[in-house]
């Protein structure tokens, strides 16, 4: 089977699961995992950030910020594609009682210029209270996209100026860093937090991280373990971290090159209408004819080849670590055939 449904579906490569095994451990509730106590300083320092959190899941990095930064009455201004709107099961008011402003930016990515339109008058007691920008960076439900680093300048500035607080779901950031040179530092200077995934593309079995000052990161540990997120000999997994900010960070490139090569193929065929310009791992088109994306799925399954419906016409390619190119070229000669 040829399995493009997510860069989630990766198995520990051996390099990782050595690291795994030679792991030091200790409890981490007591903060005596030497092992998740290098990871997080590795990953804050990475991107020139004071401080980390490990976690479960990309999507409790993102309710804890959320958290964090929100409070009853209060609104986060995030595009209606975020994963931590359509995504995370309604967390944003389960979790913080918080409201949502969607807003409907190009592919998912939005301006400082339709944030600011959006940012209520703080002393009109009808509206929530404007406090947190949330933006996701690769965009996943806009194909992968990236941001223009301009923009999020721009956003950041005006966030300081009206006091409201900026957060970055970059599950996939590292895709969007290859593709584009940017220095990750200027990441952590300008978002107040970033959650990371290292279960995408770098490969790892489990984990995330939530980046931010140190007394951001103080008041995260306080929520990620009444969310039952306080694991203790975890240092095994954050093993698997350290070894894929070593090692599988660069090899993204690769990824996202072959997610451009599925991407030209797809272009000439029948069954396609279109294809949305790729940018990192994730290709998404649409199909001819009004085809339904659950039917097509199922013809591209007896065909050994795994992909998800993405919309009603819509089917999503993702490339990762276990995607090389005879797969490449096998899925190729295969496309073609139908
Ligand atoms: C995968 C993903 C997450 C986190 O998902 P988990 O499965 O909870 O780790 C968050 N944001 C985006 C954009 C994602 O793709």
């Amino acid at each position: 089977m040829i399995d493009l449904r997510s860069d989630t579906i990766t198995q520990p490569t051996s390099g990782m699961k050595q690291a795994m095994m030679e792991a030091r451990v200790g409890d981490d509730v007591f903060g005596e995992d030497p092992t998740i106590n290098a990871l997080e300083q590795k990953a804050a320092d990475y991107f020139g950030m004071e401080s980390a959190i490990f976690c479960p899941s990309g999507t409790m990095t993102n309710q804890i910020a959320i958290r964090v930064h929100t409070a009853p009455h209060t609104e986060v201004i995030c595009d209606a594609k975020s994963h931590i709107y359509l995504y995370e099961g309604g967390g944003i008011a389960y979790n913080s009682f918080a409201s949502v402003r969607l807003l409907h930016g190009d592919r998912g990515r939005i301006t400082a210029e339709m944030v600011e339109d959006n940012i209520n008058n703080p002393e009109d007691v009808h509206a929530p209270i404007s406090t947190l920008v949330s933006l996701e960076n690769t965009m996943n439900k806009g194909g992968g996209c990236v941001y223009d680093f301009k923009e999020i300048e721009k956003i950041s500035s005006l966030c300081k100026e009206r006091d409201l607080k900026l957060h970055l779901d970059g599950a996939r950031l590292f895709n969007a860093l290859v593709a584009t040179d940017d220095d990750p530092k200027k990441y952590g200077k300008h978002f107040d937090t970033i959650s990371i995934c290292l279960s995408k593309g770098l490969g790892c079995p489990v984990g995330s991280l939530l980046l931010g000052d140190k007394a951001t990161i103080k008041k995260a540990r306080r929520v990620r373990k009444v969310l039952g997120g306080g694991m203790r000999q975890a240092g095994f997994l954050a093993a698997a971290g350290i070894y894929a900010l070593d090692h599988h960070i660069e090899r993204l490139k690769d990824d996202n090159d072959r997610a451009k090569t599925i991407a030209n193929a797809l272009e000439g065929l029948s069954f396609v209408e279109s294809v949305l310009p790729v940018e990192t791992n994730i290709v998404i088109f649409k199909l001819a004819n009004s085809g339904l994306s659950v039917d097509f799925v199922e013809k591209l399954k007896q065909k050994g080849i795994l992909a998800v419906p993405f919309g009603k016409h819509d089917v999503r390619f993702v490339t990762h670590l276990d995607f090389d190119d005879d797969m490449l070229n096998d899925l190729i000669e295969k496309l073609k055939a139908i």
